[in-house]
């Protein structure tokens, strides 16, 4: 099967967002419910470039709008002791470029059990199950445990909040967890990608300005052009080479469109030889740690609203008492919670 990939440098971002639906999602959206998911790490500014650069964010959200569509934007990241994610979105510049759109897409979440074989159950975000078009806008940039995170990598973020860090601690190992990244991408793979490009660091922390977008429908077909854009071997990164020998895609059916040019002199993650041992023994014990933190609730400041026990996914909470052997750690009832009652915190078993 023939999987597209564009290419596209030194437009407008404007033009680039119009070329790639064009090409990929040349549908009449009017009326259609369609979520932009970006990749949205932590608060961040855009030349930082760990994030989306929300002029690629803002120019997706016009060019939807203007076709009559039902725009929102959202991503869902680990919520810290300091930012929500709302507060994330908006000091990242992602409230003001999806035009007051951004939504947590982790409130609300639907148990799947997928036949995969890793993955037996799993949460998913509710908005990105229902929605008509999903829109993928990873970041191009480098990753310590799995080289790079691109558009496979963007889709974890389809898992609610603090259960993306239980997943690892369950999948620590490189090759498991790359292959649980590619059995959620599977649940709902998004219906156009648009890699955002524009400027990149890399992981000497080289800065680059490529001023490109790399654009496709399939997600495998979008990464392997993208390492060897960044002049990574795509076998390095596991996504890559575990879909391909699965044969997800094929590389010799990648039709490559527009402007191929390597990125000269871009550094991948320093790789030597027990790297993938050492990874996953610092990712256990940094997991371990994790896994003590859970939600606490405080009793004194909670008004008895019981949006937290409707929002839990896994009905854990019940008259502002938290049971903690069923409790997956999505932190949606902290989102939720218009108090602030309750809080993420180290607390000892
Ligand atoms: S109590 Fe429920 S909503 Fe809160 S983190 Fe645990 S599972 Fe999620
Ligand atoms: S959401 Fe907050 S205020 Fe409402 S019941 Fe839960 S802890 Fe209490």
């Amino acid at each position: 099967m023939k999987h597209t990939v564009l290419i596209q440098k030194d437009k407008t971002v404007s033009e680039m967002v119009a070329q790639a639906f064009e090409e990929f999602c040349n549908i009449d959206l009017h009326g259609k419910n369609v979520l932009v998911k970006p990749n949205m790490l932590r608060a961040a500014q855009p030349d930082e470039a760990v994030i989306t650069d929300p002029q690629l964010i803002k120019e997706t959200v016009a060019f939807l709008l203007d076709r009559g569509a039902h725009v929102s934007v959202g991503d869902n990241p680990v919520p810290t002791h300091a930012y929500s994610e709302m507060q994330i979105a908006e000091q990242s510049g992602f409230l003001e470029a999806s035009y007051g759109r951004f939504k947590n897409i982790g409130q609300h979440s639907t148990k799947l059990n997928p036949d995969s074989a890793l993955l037996k159950e799993i949460y998913v975000s509710r908005d990105v199950l229902e929605c008509d078009i999903l829109v993928s806008l990873p970041k191009f940039r480098t990753h310590d445990l799995t080289t790079m995170t691109l558009a496979i990598k963007n889709q974890y973020g389809i898992v609610p909040g603090g259960l993306k860090p239980y997943i690892h601690s369950l999948f620590p190992r490189i090759e498991d967890f790359s292959r649980v990244l590619l059995e959620i991408y599977a649940l709902r793979p998004p219906n156009i990608i648009m890699v955002d490009c524009l400027h990149c660091i890399d992981a000497k922390g080289k800065r680059f300005t490529p001023n490109t977008i790399i654009a496709g429908a399939n997600g495998h077909a979008v990464d392997y052009v993208c390492a060897q854009i960044a002049a990574i071997d795509p076998d390095f990164i596991p996504t890559i080479r575990i879909a391909r020998e699965h044969k997800l895609f094929t590389p010799s059916g990648i039709k490559m469109k527009g402007t191929f040019e390597k990125l000269k002199g871009y550094s991948a993650p320093f790789r030597f030889p027990f790297r993938n041992a050492v990874v996953e023994l610092v990712a256990r014990v940094l997991y371990k740690i994790w896994l003590h933190r859970a939600p606490v609730l405080d009793s004194s400041v909670c008004t008895q609203c019981l949006s937290c026990e409707a929002v839990c996914p896994v009905d854990a909470i019940d008259q502002q008492t938290i049971d903690y052997k069923r409790c997956i750690k999505c932190y949606c009832c902290l989102e939720i919670c218009p108090e602030g009652a309750i809080k993420a915190k180290y607390r000892l078993r």
